[in-house]
């Protein structure tokens, strides 16, 4: 029978970094059920390719963990500036699209800035987060930005009854310009330093998982090949898969809420509802290596409904060692609601889609490909959400334990935030 001090649920970035603060310091134990760290900051190599689970790039805000990352990656890190489009109507625009205007149609154009400066004009607002995001969006941006890019986009992505999703998670991520900014991004200069990623970090070399991997080399209590199958917070002991119990004085749980709160034996029944109504989407990353590729973007977002898919990259953009010579790799991502998807004819539509934007040559040729599936992909900020979440976390609390990481903690979040978490949540630990 093992005992530890912390038992950490999950070797991704959350693992990783409250580990990393363990070390040295109190005795833990990182039970990861992959045979690689990293969680969804993973690299999977094939045919000469690395393929992360869709384009992983570091935006960096905050100094401990910005610290911990730049100095886990060492040299071997890059720094880029965003080339992140839209294409719609069968054109090309800057990302965001409520600041650029400029690449789409006339009519396109003008329905979106006088749709932004009447909704402007009767007050618009970021709101308090309650709101369904269908009602927001038209309030805020008005008809025109909302009906050609937020409604179809977030429709793709979300795979949610927009009028069920609230908007709790959008500060950080839907950019609000101002009139001045609508109307010359529309009709003068292009405004793409906006959003909370005009550039990012990524490795030089290995893929998003070459962070895991400097990280996970720091964290010697991380073991690989380990799933927590049951855990009984009250008695402090967990059941691990071909291993047996690990008794544990504290627990910091990774791994998605939902998951946890089933297989943890002492959830009162009132927890267990709550975790049942939590919902998410998933997320199939269809990973293509071709030759004759020339485009040098980033990645786009594709709200029209002729492309099943809601973005795609060029990842090899990011590195170049992600692909061999002469060779660019992308990345496809389609949404659904937690049903599989059909993945021959989105593969064909796949490529039929970046043939039609110019992203892919008639010409080129696709070499490579490869599926990756993220079952828990978006967590939905749904009524039940916000009602859920305050339930399972008096009950953690409770009990000392905590959850968290993007599906611990079940927020709409990224790398950097996970590991900024990881180095909390191991530094709130009592004294043993
Ligand atoms: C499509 C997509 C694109 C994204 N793009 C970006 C981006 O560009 N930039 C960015 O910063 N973030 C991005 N993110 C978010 C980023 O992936 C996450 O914020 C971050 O990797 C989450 O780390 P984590 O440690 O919290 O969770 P995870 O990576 O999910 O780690 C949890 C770990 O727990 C393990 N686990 C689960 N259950 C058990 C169990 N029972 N026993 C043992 N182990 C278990 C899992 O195997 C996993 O390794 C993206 C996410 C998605 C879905």
């Amino acid at each position: 029978m093992l005992r530890t001090d912390t038992l950490i649920i999950g070797g991704g970035l959350a693992g990783l970094a409250a580990a990393r603060a363990l070390e040295g310091r109190r005795s833990y134990l990182v039970a990861e059920r992959e045979n690689r760290p990293g969680g969804l900051a993973s690299t999977v190599s094939k045919g000469g390719f690395l393929f992360d689970y869709s384009g992983h790039l570091l935006h960096l805000r905050w100094p401990r963990s910005t610290k911990l990352i730049l100095d886990a990656l060492g040299p071997n890190r890059l720094r880029l500036k965003r080339d992140a489009r839209v294409y719609a109507h069968g054109r090309w625009t800057p990302f965001p699209f409520q600041a650029n205007l400029s690449g789409m149609p006339d009519k396109v154009k003008a329905e979106c800035v006088s749709g932004f400066l009447k909704a402007w004009n009767a007050g618009g607002g970021r709101g308090d987060g309650t709101e369904p995001f269908s009602r927001w969006t038209r309030r805020v941006f008005g008809e025109g930005i909302s009906s050609h890019f937020m409604l179809p986009y977030n429709a793709k992505l979300w795979r949610y009854p927009l009028g069920r999703l609230t908007t709790e998670w959008c500060a950080p991520f839907v950019p609000m310009p101002t009139p001045e900014e609508v109307v010359e991004g529309a009709y003068g200069r292009r405004t793409e330093g906006m959003g909370y990623n005009t550039s990012f970090y990524y490795p030089k070399r290995g893929g998003i998982g070459a962070l895991a991997n400097a990280l996970a080399r720091g964290a010697s209590g991380l073991r690989l090949g380990l799933e927590v199958e049951r855990v009984d917070l009250k008695k402090g002991v967990a059941q691990v898969r071909h291993f047996g119990p690990v008794h544990f004085k504290r627990l910091i749980n990774t791994s998605p809420l939902n998951d946890f709160v089933a297989m943890a034996a002492d959830a009162p029944a009132a927890v267990r509802r709550a975790a049942a109504s939590l919902r998410h989407n998933s997320v199939y990353v269809l990973n293509l290596g071709a030759r004759g590729v020339r485009r040098d973007l980033h990645w786009a977002y594709f709200p029209g409904p002729e492309f099943p898919f809601y973005r795609a990259g060029i990842a090899s953009n990011f590195s170049a060692a992600l692909a061999p010579r002469g060779c660019a790799s992308f990345y496809v991502e389609f949404a659904t609601a937690g049903e599989a998807l059909d993945l021959a004819s989105a593969e064909k539509a796949a490529v039929k889609g970046l043939v039609a934007c110019g992203l892919l040559d008639r010409a080129s040729q696709v070499t490579e490909r490869l599926w990756l599936r993220i079952p828990c992909a978006y967590v939905v900020y749904n009524r039940e959400r916000a009602a859920a979440l305050p339930v399972i976390d008096a009950w953690l609390k409770a009990r000392r334990a905590r959850s968290i990481g993007r599906y611990g903690a079940w927020k709409y979040s990224f790398m950097e935030e996970s590991v900024k978490e990881g180095l909390e949540a191991a530094d709130a630990l009592p004294r043993s």
